[in-house]
């Protein structure tokens, strides 16, 4: 490195500490601007500082599940006695990590949700140890263009992967196996019978062609969607035999998942319910081994781990049992829906749809998410919808078969609807559960009213 070049990293540095100094200050925090500014005197700085990491970076990609993961991750990495720089999901990935990569100078690890479309740019930035890949779904076609993209995305991305990094694959998504890394792959899986060949059968139309060869995959299991265990009867492309294999057991509070992994078996209690977050829980786990944790050190993050953002949070709103979760796309809103249906307390629903720009302006997929098979299992009574395409969920529920009694549409914000739903004509509600589905931009804004409202969260309450 030229002197010039570290006198400019030098400034860079303290410009962007004394920025993090200043703004907190002003409580404002840290935030992205201080990165921003740091960047632009030194471009490289993100490298540098990535590179002086000890266990390096660790990036979290996929269509679902990402947030979800990376937390679980983060988790376990802090319980095993790490220090873990995580980014903001949403926030300017660059500028914000160079931020907390600047402060945090005694940072062990980085573990980053990155968006599959940025995936070969932060990966060629920062030399990642790790990319770990949950799974490719058809999202809003709009913003992501078609899967094959999203998947090239990605695999031009793990071409950047440190010499000595590994990529965490998941086994049971065909697209996402036959990624090819450049340096090692392990993978992941669920074991066992698959929970419901036929209730999601219809999302199977993501994948069902080979990634190989373009022949047709043949499942002898299927988890859900069409991620299961599979074979190509072209070419044989099949499923790699997973280095973690996951059992799941699902019960009222959760689920406890039965790990076994190069001969070493343990379980763990997971507090989130359903087979996305088994998933979800496998691949922070297969990381976390990957990077030297214990399995004992695992199996404590996993357990004590709640629910991350907008992923069915538990609260208390007015009185009510309130449950939240975040939905988005076909396969995301119908794993939502089998949840409600393991629950048998008499329910309410509240589903709340946007169509800002990161909702996706297009909400034609309401019409692949299967209401019709899973609204009658899940005994959800009245569906109070709402969002500026309110009118659109009202009538999706309508062809779905449901009376228009139950359905009840509801003009205003979120926290209309919300309000509507609490307290219908002053019936009290006990022993009710009330489940609040929302778009992105829609749960922001719930989660900014119950903010106003002081109410808590209770992210692990039965
Ligand atoms: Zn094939």
């Amino acid at each position: 490195m030229t002197l010039l070049k570290r006198m400019r990293l030098w400034l860079a540095l303290v410009a962007v500490r004394a920025l993090v100094a200043i703004l907190r200050r002003l409580s404002r925090g840290g935030g992205t601007l201080p990165g921003r500014v740091g960047l632009a005197l030194a471009p490289e700085l993100l490298t540098t500082l990535a590179r002086r990491l000890p266990r390096g970076v660790v990036m979290v990609t996929g269509t679902n599940g990402k947030t979800t993961s990376a937390h679980l991750l983060g988790e376990i990495l802090t319980g095993a006695g790490l220090a873990v720089v995580r980014n903001d999901s949403g926030a300017n990935l660059a500028s914000g990590l160079a931020t907390a990569l600047a402060v945090n100078r005694r940072a062990d690890v980085a573990v980053l949700e990155t968006d599959e479309a940025t995936v070969p740019r932060v990966a060629a930035a920062l030399r990642p140890e790790v990319v770990a890949v949950s799974n490719f779904f058809r999202d809003q076609l709009d913003r992501y263009g078609e899967l094959s993209t999203t998947v090239d995305h990605v695999r031009r991305g793990l071409a950047h992967v440190s010499p000595s990094g590994v990529a965490v694959l998941n086994a049971d998504d065909p697209n996402v196996a036959n990624l090819a890394a450049a340096g090692r792959a392990v993978y992941f899986g669920l074991s066992g019978p698959g929970a419901s060949a036929g209730a999601s059968g219809a999302e199977n139309a993501d994948v069902r062609r080979c990634p190989a060869c373009g022949g047709v995959l043949v499942y002898d299991v299927c988890q859900y969607a069409h991620l299961g265990s599979y074979v190509c009867t072209a070419c044989g492309f099949r499923r790699p035999p997973p280095d973690l294999a996951v059992a799941v057991h699902p019960h009222s509070d959760g689920q406890e998942l039965e790990m076994a992994w190069h001969g070493v078996h343990w379980r763990v209690p997971l507090s989130l319910p359903g087979r996305y977050n088994a998933y979800n829980a496998a691949l922070a786990a297969l990381a976390a081994l990957t990077l030297g944790v214990a399995p004992d050190d695992v199996a404590r993050g996993l357990a004590g781990a709640g629910a991350s953002f907008g992923r069915m949070e538990a609260l208390v709103w007015h009185g009510v049992d309130v449950r939240l979760a975040l939905v988005k796309n076909p396969a995301g809103f119908n794993q939502v829906l089998e949840t409600v249906a393991e629950d048998g307390r008499p329910k309410d629903a509240v589903m709340l749809v946007n169509d800002r720009y990161a909702d996706g302006r297009d909400v034609s997929w309401l019409w692949d998410v299967d209401f019709e098979g899973l609204i009658p299992r899940t005994g959800i009574d009245r569906i109070w919808t709402g969002g500026t395409r309110g009118r659109d969920m009202a009538v999706r529920l309508k062809y779905a078969g449901l009376p228009a009694g139950r359905v009840l549409m509801v003009p205003g914000p979120p926290a209309a609807v919300l309000a509507a739903a609490v307290a219908p004509e002053g019936e009290a509600a006990p022993g009710r559960r009330l489940y609040v589905l929302p778009t992105y931009t829609a749960l922001l804004a719930v989660r900014q009213r119950l903010a106003a409202e002081g109410v808590v969260r209770h992210f692990r309450e039965g």
